[in-house]
């Protein structure tokens, strides 16, 4: 992967899902402030804390030494007990159906690492019952699916994960005039309008890393 191929990378090993995790580990203690800054306007202000403490866990642990799955597994485990709010569970899981979506592959091509991420989103789904518009990071992470979908034909990794991350920043930016139907921030009711979604914030910058980390 460190090779320097013209055509980009063309597959995904255990030591470029570490990178991966790396990056968004170091965005996520980046924008900290400004994720804390968007909760406290339509919740409780503990989302930049929640990801910095379940990332820093998560970094402590990194291992790229046992394979894909082990490593999105660990990372999946780390989250759910390390993140005290709605959203570490919900990022665990994320991390949790990859892992299982990977099996026992030791490298994955762009075709199966989207199904890994849809396996991770549809894990998002079932455990928070929130779909497309309701103001959570899944309003960033679905059209970041879709926008995974249909680059993925290019065959171009790069540049489908590219397709993705800006997917999901223009998701990230509709979810402000939206009111939120889940969460904390659903308490809210028409007061949750006018504000980004930190969820959808974060799932921008787990995708970003991606991008970053793969190309
Ligand atoms: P908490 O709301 O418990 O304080 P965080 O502040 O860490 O947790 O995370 C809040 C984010 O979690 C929200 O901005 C939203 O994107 C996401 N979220 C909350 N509930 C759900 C849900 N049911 N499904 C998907 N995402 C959700
Ligand atoms: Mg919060």
């Amino acid at each position: 992967m460190t090779d320097a191929d013209p055509a980009g990378p063309r597959r995904i090993d255990a030591a470029a899902l570490e990178r991966w995790v790396r990056a968004f580990a170091a965005a996520v203690a980046e924008h900290a402030d400004e994720l804390t800054r968007l909760d406290s306007a339509i919740g409780d202000a503990d989302h930049g804390a929640n990801l910095t403490r379940g990332t820093a866990a998560v970094l402590e642990k990194l291992d790229a030494g046992s394979g894909p799955a082990a490593l999105l597994k660990q990372v999946g485990m780390t989250l759910v007990s390390t993140v005290g709010g709605a959203s570490g569970p919900l990022y665990g899981t994320f991390f949790l159906r990859m892992a299982t979506a990977v099996g026992d592959a030791t490298e994955l091509d762009a075709a199966a690492f989207g199904d890994a991420l849809r396996a991770g989103v549809q894990g998002v789904i079932a455990r928070g019952k929130a779909e497309q518009g309701d103001k959570t990071m899944l309003d960033a992470l679905l059209p970041a699916l879709d926008a995974y979908d249909a680059a993925l034909g290019g065959g171009d990794l790069s540049a489908t994960l590219r397709a993705a991350a800006d997917a999901a920043a223009e998701g990230r930016d509709a979810t402000v005039p939206l009111q939120a139907r889940k969460g904390r921030a659903s308490y809210l009711g028409e007061r949750s309008v006018g504000h980004q979604d930190p969820g959808a914030t974060s799932a921008t910058l787990l995708l970003a890393a991606a991008a970053d980390a793969f190309s």
